[in-house]
């Protein structure tokens, strides 16, 4: 038995998928650029929304969802979507359900 398997070097280029756009991307270039696999794929999570608005599909994200308007926000972080949503229930005085991709249960942010 080998004591080293040669396909675990695959996890160290993470591989992300879009079926927006029909496509994958390996991060390698991105890794060898960052030197860390999460902080690669959270940037090219962040820079895929910048130019197509939404993200990929291995991504899991925090949504906040206004129950009184048609805003909502995408997060890569719990403490992002918190934010957004006490922000814009200050301002509006509207309440916000937090969701997560990958959780089951909602977090409701109400305003003061
Ligand atoms: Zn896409
Ligand atoms: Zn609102």
């Amino acid at each position: 038995m080998p004591d080293h398997d040669p396909t675990d070097d695959f996890d160290e280029a993470p591989t992300i998928a879009c079926s927006r756009c029909g496509r994958e991307w390996d991060l390698d270039e991105e890794l060898a650029d960052l030197g860390a696999g999460n902080h690669a794929v959270e940037q090219f999570a962040l820079d895929h929304r910048r130019h197509t608005g939404h993200f990929p599909d291995s991504v899991s994200t925090w949504r906040a969802t206004c129950r009184n308007c048609p805003e909502e926000t995408e997060h890569l972080s719990r403490d992002g979507a918190t934010r957004w949503a006490e922000t814009h229930a200050r301002h509006t005085r509207h309440r916000i359900e937090l969701h997560h991709a990958r959780d089951q249960g909602t977090t409701v942010v109400d305003p003061e």
